[in-house]
């Protein structure tokens, strides 16, 4: 089966095929580097991130890119309140970001292009737009697209007019516009701002452009997929669109546009004024592991909105714990289970080899991560209490790695084996059982508990262990 993706582009579920197969260029919006990343910002980057998990499942050569806006109004002012200038402020960001990125297992971009180190291919861009008269200067402001000389505006969006909900900069406001809707490439430098030398005015890039100038300098004109937040259909990812087909007149820039819905908190918009903002950190600080938020956002299709409740969360992690007991049943000592009679071992092994397959084709169509959960969780709980030999366990462990490379949850990583001092207390408290010396069965359960992390439950088939919460 091959890969089905939703594109926004042309409304519809393609089917997908690269440029240049089997590469895969793809370029998603990076952070804006002035604070702590946010659920929103985690929502969108897991599942931005396993759909590039998924391409190279399906043996693309995947070049994953994303810009980091290091220079920006909100940037700048933040520095000036904290007193410290725009490149420390977002080099401490930068830093913080690709730890929550490394600390939620998204590790598949290729390249983090910082727009500061992109200026001159800005420069060149912009330089280009005026001369294909695109673009025009504002005396004293900056250097603005004019959107009437590009028919197609609007082709992604299906919209032309800004609305309140959209993600703009600032940057963009100017009562001296031709177009009320035109959009600002480049703006002069104000006193005590970070300005670059250009031949049509010193100053610094607007956000758009840095997205299509860095997308050039890696990919050219053309690429396979841009992916983002829904918020930045438009005007942010429609000015990509109008600002570099009209450079190269090469369509479309994009092949694929895919875009992640909302996160709301408690059924509400996620803001600060509103008192329902949660940085990833603060929520990883509340005793949450990241993996367990990264499964909490995998059990919404991308496309649908996640309502965050810490209930919802609670319940992700509970699963996401078992889970990883299930994943821990790879190393369960034979000493205490017996084996199966042949025939279920069969069954019980092909089905985990099938249940691989068909994750694998419910994240083929249109990346459907609910669909996938319940394919795991249903072959999950079948091994509940079961015994399991050593052809299930070699069964369960190929399982176990198809799910950590397209889903990203580390199950093998975080479920390691125990040390063989803790297998024989395993075997040692079962043979107390077994003679019915309950208290001695006690000690070595406490010490199990206490000095391995290791909790021994008494099941139906032998004494079963699980690693604590
Ligand atoms: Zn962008």
């Amino acid at each position: 089966m091959t890969l089905r993706l939703y594109n926004t582009l042309s409304r519809k579920v393609e089917e997908f095929a690269s440029r240049n197969a089997p590469k895969v260029q793809m370029f998603v919006c990076g952070p804006t580097v002035y604070d702590l990343s946010h659920l929103g910002h985690a929502k969108t980057y897991i599942q931005l991130d396993t759909l590039a998990r998924v391409l190279k499942q399906n043996e693309y050569d995947l070049h994953y890119l994303q810009n980091v806006t290091d220079i920006d109004d909100k940037i700048i002012t933040r520095a000036a309140e904290q007193k410290t200038d725009w490149q420390k402020l977002g080099a401490i960001f930068y830093d913080e970001y690709l730890k929550d990125m490394r600390s939620l297992n998204n590790t598949s971009v290729t390249d983090y292009a910082k727009a500061s180190d992109y200026i001159d291919a800005i420069i060149t861009q912009v330089v280009k737009l005026i001369e294909k008269k695109h673009a025009y200067i504002i005396k004293d402001d900056g250097v603005y697209f004019e959107i009437k000389t590009f028919p197609n505006y609007g082709k992604l969006s299906g919209r032309t007019e800004v609305k309140q909900d959209d993600a703009q900069a600032r940057i963009d406001e100017s009562t001296n516009k031709r177009g009320w809707n035109d959009f600002c490439l480049w703006k002069f430098s104000k006193p005590d701002e970070p300005e670059w030398d250009a031949s049509f005015g010193a100053g610094r890039p607007g956000w758009h452009i840095e997205d299509t100038a860095i997308t050039e300098k890696f990919f050219g004109p053309q690429y396979d997929i841009h992916g983002g937040a829904v918020d930045l259909i438009f005007p942010h990812h429609e000015a990509e669109i109008t600002q570099m087909e009209s450079i190269s007149d090469k369509v479309p820039l994009v092949k694929y546009w895919i875009h992640t819905g909302f996160l709301t908190i408690d059924s509400e918009k996620m803001a600060k004024s509103a008192g329902n903002f949660y940085t990833i950190r603060e929520v990883v600080e509340r005793g949450y592991d990241p993996l367990a938020i990264r499964l909490f956002m995998l059990q919404s299709h991308y496309r649908s909105s996640i309502n965050f409740t810490f209930n919802n969360l609670d319940a992700a992690k509970n699963r996401f714990h078992n889970w990883r007991n299930i994943a821990a049943l790879r190393h369960q000592t034979h000493d205490t289970l017996q084996n199966d009679d042949e025939k279920s071992t069969d069954e019980k092994a092909v089905s985990l080899y099938a249940t691989a397959q068909a994750l694998v084709e419910a994240l083929n169509d249109d990346l459907n991560t609910p669909e996938a959960l319940t394919i795991v969780d249903d072959a999950f709980s079948r091994l509940i209490s079961s015994r399991l030999n050593d052809i299930h366990q070699h069964a369960l462990t190929q399982l176990l790695e198809t799910i950590d490379e397209v889903l990203g949850l580390d199950l093998i990583k975080s479920t390691p084996d125990i040390n063989d001092d803790c297998k024989r207390l395993i075997i040692e408290r079962q043979h107390k059982r077994e003679n019915k010396d309950w208290a001695a069965s006690d000690r070595l359960r406490d010490k199990l508990e206490k000095t391995y992390g290791i909790i021994v439950r008494d099941a139906a088939a032998g004494s079963v262990w699980e690693y604590a919460v």
